[in-house]
């Protein structure tokens, strides 16, 4: 068997990197590019040594010129805090930067994934999502430029399908969490371990009583890998998370008592457009992929609680 080449955009990132760590483990050769706008070289810092892997510093919205065989689009800001901080590049990012990968894929005829998201959907009506449901977003929002560019990223991903015969897979990605978060990624499984873990008061936006369902990164890369490697008829959009639902509330009684901590809370303003609630209807993705989300919250934050403080043990500290 030929050894596949494998283009990871934002591949420094969050999830990138795990993704980037897993195709190298199962014998891909691996190119990352990256701008490290949100991802670190810390996060890559293992796989460097390893002769199957490339890493280059580059914005996807700007055309790039390799030979790859598969291309994993992750590349945009994932957190409402850092995409919300130059939302003009942040739909630049998603809409420039598939039009660059969708283009680079045909030209290489290489199969293409994009990390679409939950937020397609917005604040949903319909509960629990199903990729059926068209989604409640509003378009000129502060979370539009997120929303919207990656709405239009789907649109570009099949309409290259439909005009183009590009093979694409497109998952939509709900709330993610593990080790390689940026300690200030302003994400709420990150901000609450690292209050908790510097007994400081754990931050709840408005009520606390909000939903998220949240899946381990192990268990969504796998669900990547998946994806990419069913056949060329199964397209997506596919729901990937883990279909159990927790208010802010419970997460934070959760982290609390998994970092020993003695952190009080403290509410603070519900940002615009916070969606109310979410929860993936992950039928098709147990059903057509066989795929189904194996680490419960409480066993996830162990791993990713541990990391904080390895990463709090090193001396990190927030800016000020
Ligand atoms: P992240 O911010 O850690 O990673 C994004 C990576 O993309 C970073 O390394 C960043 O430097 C890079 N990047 C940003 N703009 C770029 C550009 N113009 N050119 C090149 N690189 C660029 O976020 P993440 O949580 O790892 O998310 C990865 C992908 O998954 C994103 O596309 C995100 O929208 C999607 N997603 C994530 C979640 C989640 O819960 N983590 C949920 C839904 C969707
Ligand atoms: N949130 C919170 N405290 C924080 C950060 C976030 O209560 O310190 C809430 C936020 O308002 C939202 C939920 O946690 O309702 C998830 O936020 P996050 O930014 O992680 O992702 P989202 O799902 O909103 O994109």
């Amino acid at each position: 068997m030929t050894r596949k080449r494998v283009l990871v955009t934002g591949g420094a990132g969050f999830i990138g990197s795990h993704l980037c760590r897993r195709l190298l483990e199962r014998g891909d050769e691996v190119i990352c590019v990256d701008n490290y706008y949100t991802g670190t070289r810390d996060n890559i810092a293992p796989l460097l040594a390893n002769p199957r892997f490339e890493a280059i510093r580059h914005d996807v919205c700007l055309p790039l010129f390799v030979e790859v065989d598969e291309i994993y689009n992750l590349a945009c800001p994932a957190s409402p805090v850092h995409y919300q901080f130059d939302p003009v590049q942040t739909t630049k990012t998603s809409v420039h930067g598939a039009i660059n990968m969708l283009g680079l894929a045909k030209r290489c005829k290489a199969k293409i994934f994009q990390a679409s998201t939950s937020e397609v959907y917005g604040d949903p009506e319909v509960h629990p999502q199903p990729e059926t449901y068209w989604g409640r977003v509003n378009p000129i929002g502060i979370r539009a430029c997120y929303d919207e560019g990656k709405r239009c990223a789907e649109t570009l991903f099949f309409d290259y399908h439909r005009q183009h015969k590009l093979r694409i897979k497109v998952a939509r990605i709900f709330n993610t969490y593990g080790p390689h978060m940026r300690p200030d990624d302003g994400r709420v499984v990150s901000n609450f371990i690292i209050q908790a873990l510097r007994n400081e008061p754990i931050t709840i936006y408005g009520d606390g009583l909000q939903t998220r369902s949240f899946c381990y990164v192990d268990d969504l890369v796998r669900g990547f890998i998946a994806l990419m490697d069913s056949p060329d008829e199964i397209t997506g959009p596919i729901n990937l998370g883990r279909p159990h639902e927790f208010t802010m509330l419970e997460l934070a009684q959760l982290v609390i008592a998994e970092a020993g901590s003695s952190s009080t809370l403290t509410h603070q303003e519900l940002p615009q457009d916070d969606p109310t609630q979410r929860k993936p209807d992950i039928t098709q993705a147990r059903n057509i992929l066989g795929w189904e989300p194996e680490i419960a919250l409480e066993q996830g934050l162990k791993a990713t609680v541990a990391y904080f403080r390895s990463v709090l043990e090193a001396g990190w500290e927030p800016r000020s």
